[in-house]
């Protein structure tokens, strides 16, 4: 496709917001409905709030694929809740693939079915994939997801790299106390395998409570552990978004750290995301969402849908007010997909 994407005679511009911060990647929720209870998250379970909401159909997310595509979207990540859970996953795969324009579809998965399904989501569509493993430690990951499964998980990996995805993502949620010691153990693991490992500082959300102030613990300790061990901070590159890269030349693995709390976190912004429900979230931490849906019905409407979502995003703020204690109306990160 020409660059900027030309559609009739028009020249459709990339989606920029009023601080020059261009958006070429859409996370976009598929269901809210998840099988885990971590601790930061859904501590007691997914329970319904609001009676049984009914999340994007296929017809639904190619609409919104196609109008973020025509706007210059190149890479979408299929999140929830867990995504798998949703019966026509692969099929949602082959549809946000097969939209023009877009190159890259990734996942964030707890693990749920990989093992079994890798392949035939590989085959689907799908080039990158993030899988969340919290501790390499079986009883610690049974406290923190509420799931004796770090064996079904860790076996989903393997199947994932042999199933050709050239190296996955791994998040880790840091928690201290619990796997902030656990620096070395991860370094052995990913010393010989292209695993990108994520350490994703704890973030505040509204129904938080005293989680956070026990738990939270900054990346800049892992960081300096990590220079001190002789880790070399990657060059970033203008897509890379928020995370800091780091490599040793006596490991395969790499490491990332995202740390939501350092200064200028939101300098890098590159992504949009939509829930489940089809609302235009400008921030993981911003405020109710722009409903798109009532766009939704009809392919003939994608010239309101690309007109609304361009207006909204004049609105995105400069930063997100978590150092006040403020996460915006974000209840957990499965509401949203993280
Ligand atoms: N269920 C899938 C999973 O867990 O990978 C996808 C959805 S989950 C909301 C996306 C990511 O957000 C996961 O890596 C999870 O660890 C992370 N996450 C959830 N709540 C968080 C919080 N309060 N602080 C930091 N990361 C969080
Ligand atoms: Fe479920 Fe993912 Fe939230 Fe854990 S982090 S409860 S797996 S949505």
């Amino acid at each position: 496709m020409p660059w900027p994407p030309v559609f009739g005679k028009v020249f459709m511009l990339p989606l920029e917001d009023g601080f020059s911060r261009r958006f070429y990647y859409l996370r976009l929720s598929v269901t809210d409905v998840c099988n885990f209870r971590c601790t930061y998250c859904l501590p007691d379970g997914y329970r319904p709030s609001d009676g049984r909401k009914s999340f994007l159909s296929l017809d639904e997310i190619r609409r919104i694929v196609s109008g973020f595509a025509a706007m210059g979207t190149r890479k979408v990540r299929l999140t929830g809740g867990e995504p798998s859970l949703r019966r026509d996953f692969t099929r949602i795969i082959e549809t946000v693939a097969n939209t023009p324009g877009i190159d890259k579809v990734a996942m964030t998965t707890n693990g749920y079915r990989l093992k079994e399904r890798a392949g035939e989501w590989r085959a689907a569509g799908l080039t990158a994939l993030n899988v969340s493993v919290d501790s390499l430690d079986p009883r610690q990951f049974h406290q923190i997801t509420g799931e004796n499964k770090l064996e079904e998980v860790m076996a989903g990996i393997e199947a994932a790299l042999e199933a050709g995805f050239p190296s996955v993502k791994v998040n880790a949620v840091l928690l201290r106390g619990l796997n902030d010691h656990q620096l070395d153990a991860f370094l052995a693991w990913i010393r010989d395998k292209p695993i990108d490992l994520r350490f994703i500082e704890l973030m505040q959300t509204g129904e938080m409570d005293s989680l956070f102030r026990d738990r939270h613990v900054s990346g800049e300790q892992i960081k300096a552990r990590l220079l001190a061990q002789g880790w070399l901070t990657q060059l970033r590159g203008v897509d890379d978004g928020p995370a800091q890269v780091f490599q040793h030349p006596a490991s395969r693995g790499r490491i990332g750290l995202i740390m939501p709390y350092s200064k200028d976190f939101c300098a890098g912004c590159n992504r949009l995301r939509v829930s489940s429900v089809g609302k235009l979230h400008l921030c993981l931490f911003g405020e109710q969402g722009v409903a798109l849906r009532d766009l939704l019905a009809g392919d003939e409407q994608q010239d309101a849908l690309i007109e609304r979502i361009r207006t909204a995003l004049l609105g995105k703020a400069a930063t997100h007010h978590l150092h006040e204690g403020n996460a915006g109306m974000t209840p957990h990160l499965a509401s949203i997909g993280g």
